[in-house]
């Protein structure tokens, strides 16, 4: 996902429970991490996608850390680990026995700019949050609820932390910017460095009495159900984004956003490509060859008429106009496509055999004469 701020949950992004072993969850970071290693797979997204993993380990390989993410979440962490802290108690290096180069580089920027949010941080995380969906769930949409917990910010001090009646003061080693400036002058250039503040962890106040309701950092953590529009015809790789119910910032700023991501489950007899719908129908060779109307179900349960010509070969796709799922966004659907598969019988009663051995001798002395001309209909799909 190419958003900076969104962040999917620790344990979802190692594949394991919340109740996994430390051994577990080595484990499963380990084989991963093998898979996704930048050194090893060239795919553009395995350098982030190894970094993801590397996160999420640090986090749930150290008890402390783990504690925190699972009562607070993504804030709770981020709140009170930098991106440098996490990496310098984790030596990634030595978990593949020095078998890659160094690695630092890539962690430098871990967490965007969330990590380190100034007294002006612009605003929380977005949070992700998987829904699934029957394909008849997908084509109908309309309203959903979800559960969700998440960070709110603490009303009973604002946001603030500073307990009721108290203020919290600005920071005096840093003026309140939250960074220190360290100037070296190198052959007439000026190197400024910029460092958060250690005193305010970068958040430019001093809370000196913390608010009794959120131990003065800011936010709380509140179970949520919220109601969720799904459009008629959504499909995997949408995302659904609810403006401003992501993950409070605890600066102040406007909270992040809460994106919906769908995955819609295999429907057991109808596949999906796009806004189209396909179907497999077994018919018998007599039916192929003769013609016929069949019944089929379509996705609302509904029995739908289709004809099929005399002559039709197996591996044809029949075309139901307008029987497929909603077009996102737009008037009118996709095509539902009847795929004829024609039977072999395996199995044949001594009248049937007897009429294939007719059949068959009728059908040798006829293409002595004059071939076999069926027209093809419909379109075929292989
Ligand atoms: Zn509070
Ligand atoms: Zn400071």
């Amino acid at each position: 996902m190419p958003e900076v701020n969104t962040k999917r949950d620790y344990y979802e992004v190692l594949g394991v429970n919340r109740t996994a072993t430390r051994d577990e969850i080595k484990h499963a970071y380990r084989q991963l991490a093998l898979q996704y290693h930048p050194d090893k797979n060239k795919d553009p997204d395995a350098a982030a996608k190894f970094r993801e993993l590397a996160e999420a380990y640090a986090v749930l390989s150290d008890d402390t850390k783990r504690k925190e993410y699972d009562t607070t979440g993504h804030a709770g962490v981020s709140e009170r680990w930098s991106a440098d802290d996490l990496m310098r108690d984790f030596q990634f290096g030595d978990f593949f026995g020095g078998r890659f180069g160094d690695l630092s580089s890539m962690f430098g920027d871990f967490f965007g700019r969330r990590m380190r949010p100034g007294p002006d941080a612009a605003r929380g995380a977005d949070l992700r949050y998987d829904v699934e969906l029957t394909l008849e769930e997908a084509a109908r949409g309309g309203e959903r609820e979800i559960h969700l917990t998440r960070s709110e910010k603490c009303t009973d001090c604002g946001g603030s932390g500073a307990k009721a009646g108290t203020k919290p003061l600005s920071c005096p080693d840093c003026r309140g910017s939250g960074q220190k400036q360290d100037v070296k002058m190198r052959k007439d250039v000026r190197l400024v460095t910029l460092t958060t503040c250690g005193r305010c962890q970068g958040r430019g106040q001093i809370v000196e009495s913390p608010c009794p309701f959120c131990q003065g950092s800011g936010y709380r953590f509140l179970p949520h159900a919220l109601k969720v529009k799904v459009p008629p015809g959504i499909d995997d790789g949408m995302l659904i984004r609810l403006p401003g119910q992501g993950e409070a910032n605890a600066n102040g700023g406007p909270p992040g956003d809460l994106l919906i991501s769908p995955h819609i489950r295999r429907h057991p007899s109808l596949e999906r490509h796009g806004d189209d719908l396909y179907m497999v129908q077994s018919i018998t060779f007599p039916d192929a060859a003769l013609g016929r109307k069949l019944r089929v179900t379509g996705l609302g349960g509904e029995t739908l008429q289709v004809a099929i010509p005399p002559g039709t070969q197996s591996g044809t796709a029949l075309r139901l106009n307008g029987k497929g799922m909603p077009k996102v966004g737009e008037k009118g659907k996709g095509d539902l496509f009847v795929v004829v598969e024609v039977r072999t019988p395996t199995e044949m009663s001594d009248r049937e055999r007897v009429l294939m051995q007719q059949l068959a001798e009728l059908q040798q002395s006829s293409t002595r004469d004059k071939p076999l001309k069926v027209k093809q209909p419909g379109s075929s799909m292989f």
